[in-house]
């Protein structure tokens, strides 16, 4: 096993400085455009935010677009409107984010997971429908890494039996699928703008719906239940008191993440021309490589390049994927896992009874899986220190292998 402060061969590390996972693209005109809120007095929801989320729904070619303080917010919000609650199942894939399946919980109604496709790592259109039961009420299809569901499958099913389809785009802004864009296909669809994501606000989220009575609720709801919004409440057009309709939350996106906001989606497909580069870099020397698995090669669909992930063939490596992300680390190359089945988990054991053994293609992707740096703020060097100490590591643990059996 590596030592966290030794390289794998015991010498000096692959790099001097480390390199961070996701470290966040930003630029001298999100900077201008923060200072200018900043001193502009309006720090919460305002013009920044109604601009952001114009910008927004022209780019998803969506007809409404809400801005949120999160991803997780905005399923949240989305499964309420559609009157998601006790007793109801929810469709989602163990190869996700907590949160996907943490705000089926909320809502009172239960997660049902399907296991996902080996080669997309997304859910599995073919095993959707013997999961429904009558108490299915919507689907939330995840696009992992940013590479788009089978949406067309997806909503023929939805249709078929009268099921909502909320999309979680946590790492799928730019993505499309045969054409479309992520955003204007299912009822609603949630995008994240979290710090390591690929447009980067710090915290934030976005809705996208092309739903008028949705997105009105939605609106509502993310601002306490009130009649109408801080906007309107403390600008010059006049006091009026607000009412309250519902009990809402405090879920509204602030000016100072619309500022940041506004510039990374002026640069974000700019920024994913950098990190297809780097994409095709990393799968030019994995290839070479017969104990790791790249990812999937796509037709119809715009990849978003969220995250490059690899498998690991952990049968003929010493080391397992956290001792090979150890590994990684002791070279200066920060790695992540991208995820461990969420099934799997404490809590979801516990409370569902799920085991191993559920979903055996998540479950093999869980123990293999990990993700490499992948930003646009990266240098071809960066990227080829990933490869050199990605290399060595296999290197060493397959020689080290062979030497002892
Ligand atoms: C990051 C992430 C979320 C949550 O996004 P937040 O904006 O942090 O709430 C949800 N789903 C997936 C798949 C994610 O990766």
């Amino acid at each position: 096993m590596a030592d966290s402060r030794l390289a794998i061969d015991g010498g000096k590390p692959v790099r001097k400085d480390f390199l961070i996972f996701g470290k966040p693209c930003i630029k001298d005109e999100e900077i201008r455009e923060v200072v200018d809120t900043l001193k502009s007095g309006w720090l919460a929801a305002g013009p920044k935010v109604s601009r952001f989320e114009k910008m927004f729904s022209e780019f998803t070619h969506s007809k409404y677009a809400l801005g949120l303080n999160s991803c997780t917010a905005g399923l949240s919000l989305a499964l309420e409107v559609l009157g998601i609650g006790e007793r109801d199942e929810v469709i989602t894939t163990p190869i996700t984010f907590a949160a996907t399946a943490n705000v089926i919980v909320h809502r009172g109604a239960k997660p049902v997971f399907v296991d996902v496709n080996l080669k997309t790592m997304n859910i599995d259109p073919d095993k959707i429908e013997k999961a429904l039961t009558k108490r299915t009420k919507a689907i939330i299809p995840v696009h992992f890494a940013g590479r788009p569901c089978d949406m067309d499958e997806i909503t023929k099913i939805a249709r078929k039996y009268s099921i909502f389809v909320v999309e979680d785009a946590a790492h799928a802004t730019e993505a499309e699928y045969k054409g479309k864009k992520i955003g204007s296909i299912g009822d609603i669809t949630a995008f994240s703008f979290y710090a390591t994501k690929n447009m980067a606000t710090g915290e934030g989220g976005m809705v996208t719906t092309n739903n008028r009575k949705w997105f009105e609720k939605m609106c509502l709801l993310a601002l306490h239940g009130l009649d109408r919004d801080a906007w309107n409440r403390y600008s010059k057009k006049g006091f009026k008191h607000y009412e309250v309709i519902c009990p809402g939350y405090n879920y509204r996106m602030a000016d100072i993440e619309a500022s940041l906001g506004i510039h990374q989606l002026r640069r974000l497909m700019h920024n994913l021309r950098i990190r297809e580069a780097l994409w095709q870099r990393y799968n030019r020397a994995f290839k070479q490589i017969k104990e790791l698995t790249t990812p999937a090669e796509d037709k119809d669909i715009r990849h978003a390049r969220h995250l490059y992930t690899i498998l690991l063939d952990i049968e003929h490596l010493t080391l397992n994927r956290n001792e090979f992300i150890k590994a990684l680390k002791a070279e200066n190359i920060g790695a992540a896992v991208h995820f461990s089945a969420l099934h799997l988990h404490n809590y979801y054991r516990k409370r569902y009874g799920f085991k191993k053994g559920d979903f055996p293609n998540a479950e093999f992707i869980s123990e293999r899986i990990l993700s490499l740096p992948l930003t646009a703020g990266m240098t071809e060097k960066d990227a080829d220190d990933v490869i050199a100490a990605v290399t060595k590591i296999v290197k060493s643990s397959y020689s080290r292998r062979r030497l002892c059996s």
